[in-house]
């Protein structure tokens, strides 16, 4: 597809109906299974872990269970620390580096911390690797009371009662040269808006919050992914894919305005990570390795201060 074609659903200008999103739905398939790389992986950490099912999606029976990976030793004086991965299912590393991290490396802050890990929220984004769920809503947009999704509304009621506890909360994401191509046309022509075409930052970033900037926080995280993949330059006009570059790699948003994950908690540490993995300088192994980086110095600094 051309840049300037119009997106083949719907009609230019106008948001999507019922119809248009059937037609959306119907151009999505199946391209990889939520068993066999998520659910068997749950399954192994069963002797190391407690594994709670804290929902399921209603589109298809038996399929789409949601898991909770937490420390098999909860104490309730520990404070928590919250890793989520999948909110986009299409962001592969993000789902393999929050198991990669409960696999061989979270035994370090095992006692020292709660562990709780949702290691992929959004499992039918995942196997269809689609950005939105189901019903062309994205869940990271979605945090929020009501919520129109229902990956973001289970994963809420999970982590309620820990909300106030939560010290260190890792988003774990990516930005793709699909989001270009695909995606961030699908949601204009959703919204019955013209797609204004922006550029794909090469390399990794995050996303600090507005309301409550932790730039020391953030920096360290920064410093401990650059030695596993190169961080993302500030573009000419000093931002990262249209917001402000605050320090290197690190760009803000207004969390809780915008209903995305980071939200979920009042943890004083939080970040969203954003992987590149389509840069040719980034193996999709650097890229677990870089999200796994990120989690593991999150909470390092967090313990630490
Ligand atoms: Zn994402």
């Amino acid at each position: 597809m051309a840049a300037h074609d119009p997106y083949p659903i719907g009609t230019p200008g106008q948001p999507w109906g019922a119809a248009e999103v059937s037609a959306w739905r119907a151009r999505q398939t199946c391209k990889r299974s939520y068993e066999t790389d998520v659910l068997q992986a749950i399954e192994t950490l069963r002797s190391r872990y407690e594994v709670v099912q804290y929902g399921r999606l209603d589109y298809h029976p038996a399929r789409y269970p949601l898991f909770a990976v937490k420390s098999l030793d909860w104490h309730d004086d520990l404070p928590c620390v919250l890793v989520t991965g999948g909110v986009h299912g299409y962001e592969t590393s993000g789902v393999l580096g929050a198991l990669r991290f409960l696999d061989r490396h979270a035994a370090p802050c095992l006692g020292r911390v709660n562990l709780i890990v949702a290691p992929c929220v959004s499992p039918w984004g995942y196997e269809t690797i689609q950005r939105w769920n189901m019903h062309a809503v994205d869940p990271n947009r979605s945090f929020r009371e009501p919520s129109p999704a229902q990956e973001a509304e289970a994963l809420m009621r999970l982590v309620a009662p820990l909300r106030e506890r939560v010290i260190v909360h890792v988003d774990l994401h990516e930005t793709t040269d699909t989001d270009e191509s695909e995606f961030r046309p699908a949601l204009a022509a959703r919204d019955g808006i013209a797609h204004v075409p922006g550029e794909i930052p090469d390399g990794f970033y995050l996303v600090d919050d507005v309301e409550q900037p932790q730039p020391a926080f953030q920096q360290a995280v920064i410093a401990a992914v650059a030695a596993v993949t190169h961080i993302a330059p500030s573009d000419g006009d000093g931002k990262i894919i249209g917001s402000a570059v605050v320090a290197p790699g690190v760009i803000r948003y207004p969390l809780k305005r915008l209903g995305l994950c980071a939200s979920v908690t009042t943890a004083r540490y939080k970040t969203t990570t954003e992987v590149y993995p389509d840069s040719p300088r980034a193996s999709p192994e650097q890229c677990v390795a870089a999200q796994v980086a990120a989690v593991t110095a999150a909470i390092d600094y967090a313990l630490a201060h």
